[in-house]
Formats: C-alpha cells, sequence, structure tokens
C-alpha cells in the first residue's frame, strides 16, 4: 500500500516537472499563425528547438498545448537551434532525446532544402508518403487566364482560392534497375508506334510539324484536309490516344533511397491559372527548377 502511494508522488512529481525534448516546431509571431497574420508570414520557420513538454500540469489556453500519447499537455520552447546539427549536438552534451524530423532522416533532402530560397521550407510527412516543399504565405489562385490586366488583382483576388505556394510529391520505395529497364523498354515501343501513326493513316503530308520534329504527337486540325483525309485524321487521333494512354508512368526524379512522383504544382502562372500576386509565379518556377537541376546533378 505504502509503495503504491510512493508511486503515485513519483509520477506526479515526474509529470509536474515535464520532460525536454527537442523536435521540430513553428516558429512564430502570434497564435494567429502564418494563415492569418502577416507578421507571422514574415518571421515563420520550421526548425529545431528544445521543448519542456508537460511544463504545468493544468494546461491553461495562454499556453500552447501538444498531444502526448494519451492527453494533451502544455509545452513551452526553452532555446530554438539555427540548425539540424546545432540540435544533434545539444541533445548528445546534454542527453536530451531528439525527434529526428522525417525529411532530415534523408541526407540528400537536407542537401536540398539548404539549396531553396529563403522563406521555402522543406517537409515530409512519412506517414502519408508525402514531400511538400512550399513557402508559408498567403496567395490566390484563379482558374481563368485571360484577364485583362488592369483587374487581375482584383479579380484573383477578390473570386481566387486562397492558398500558398506549394510543390508537392509522392514519395515511393526505388524501383528496381530491372523494373526501370522493364519500363523503358515497353515505353520505348509505344514512341515507336507512335511514330509511325502518321505514315500508317497516310496523312505524313498533312503533319509538317511533326515531321519537322518540332511538336511530336499533336495533329493540326487541317481545315484544308479532303473528307476522306479528315476521316484519317480521326482514326489517327483515336489510336494515338488509346497509345498515349498505354504509357506506363515514370517517377519524376530518383535516388538511391526513394523515387519522387507525382509533381504537383501550386503558385504559378499557366495557360488555365492566374496567381496573386503575381511575382510568386517567379518564385515558385525558381523553386521547380532548383529542384530539377538539384535531382538530375545528382544523379
Ligand atoms: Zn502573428
Amino acid at each position: 500500500m505504502q509503495l503504491f502511494y510512493l508511486f503515485v508522488i513519483l509520477v506526479l512529481t515526474c509529470t509536474a516537472m515535464g520532460q525536454h525534448i527537442i523536435r521540430k516546431q513553428a516558429f512564430s509571431h502570434c497564435k494567429k499563425g502564418w494563415e492569418n497574420c502577416e507578421k507571422c508570414q514574415s518571421v515563420y520557420e520550421y526548425k529545431y528547438a528544445l521543448v519542456l513538454i508537460g511544463s504545468s500540469n493544468s494546461p491553461e489556453p495562454s499556453r500552447p498545448i501538444t498531444k502526448t500519447n494519451t492527453k494533451w499537455v502544455s509545452y513551452e520552447v526553452e532555446k530554438w537551434f539555427s540548425s539540424f546539427e546545432e540540435a544533434q549536438e545539444y541533445s548528445q552534451k546534454n542527453n536530451v532525446p531528439i525527434e529526428i524530423a522525417d525529411e532530415d532522416k534523408y541526407p540528400v533532402l537536407q542537401k536540398l532544402s539548404h539549396k531553396l530560397p529563403p522563406k521555402w521550407i522543406l517537409q515530409v510527412n512519412h506517414a502519408q508518403n508525402i514531400l511538400l516543399i512550399y513557402r508559408p504565405k498567403v496567395i490566390y489562385t484563379y482558374q481563368e487566364n485571360r484577364i485583362n490586366a488592369q483587374s487581375i488583382e482584383e479579380i484573383v483576388q477578390k473570386y481566387g482560392k486562397k492558398t500558398y505556394p506549394h510543390i508537392e510529391y509522392t514519395i515511393k520505395k526505388p524501383l528496381t534497375a530491372a523494373e526501370r529497364e522493364q519500363i523503358n523498354m515497353k515505353n520505348e515501343a509505344i514512341s515507336k508506334q507512335i511514330q509511325a501513326l502518321p505514315k500508317k493513316y497516310n496523312i505524313e503530308h498533312l503533319t509538317p510539324e511533326y515531321l519537322h520534329g518540332e511538336k511530336e504527337n499533336t495533329f493540326p486540325n487541317y481545315p484544308n484536309a479532303t473528307n476522306a483525309e479528315k476521316k484519317r485524321i480521326q482514326k489517327y487521333q483515336k489510336e494515338l490516344k488509346k497509345l498515349e494512354d498505354e504509357y506506363i508512368p515514370t517517377p519524376v526524379y530518383s535516388t538511391p533511397d526513394f523515387d519522387l512522383w507525382n509533381e504537383s504544382i501550386t503558385g504559378t502562372n499557366s495557360a488555365l491559372e492566374r496567381v496573386y500576386p503575381e511575382e510568386i509565379s517567379e518564385e515558385t518556377l525558381l523553386v521547380l527548377k532548383t529542384i530539377r537541376e538539384f535531382f538530375t546533378s545528382n544523379k
């Protein structure tokens, strides 16, 4: 019986004192967060911090709270680290456990994150297999590009969708060399069939662009074609579509540890979409270029 009480007292003292841990935290200016506060947007960072979890036994609304195994407890950030290495060093010296963020488990992603422009954050959600590269900044996107120059700002901001610039990939375990080779072979065979299509339908003379190799796979809509030719064009287009659907998808980028699939981009002007503020489009394109150069030169 006495032992039991002693145990209870010990547990109470431990939780009252709290426990130190190092983990990545959002650094922002106030509780509103970057989605609602401009100051937060300008200072927002996602970096390692020394955190005291369970700093108080009675979580008050004024204190930030975090979820441990089963319950919500308050926490306090006691120290910010400027880098992953600094956090690791502190962890070893002071024997404080470090919760390494998923993106920092891959050295290649750590390297990439250092190449991104300031304010851009690289984050991995392992549970969902997602690599997210984003800037915590409110922007608007509007699904239409034919807006006249004077009203872009007003229209996109008023009717656009509130979002933030981000590029997303699905992370998968890398294809084996054999799998890759097999896919390449099948896709090359499809390409060859596609290249042979204009000849097959006897419409080569109607596809100057194709013959010049500038615009593969597209077929200009010739108003001057005869009815017989138009029929052959239709057949050609039908088979072209069928063949194109047979292409086996491949990863956008490959590394020895993982492949990245399904690039999705928000925050660039395109034929179908307009973003506001306009400058963000250039910035997002620059990030895309950085990612592309990084993965293609690292091969
Ligand atoms: Zn704020």
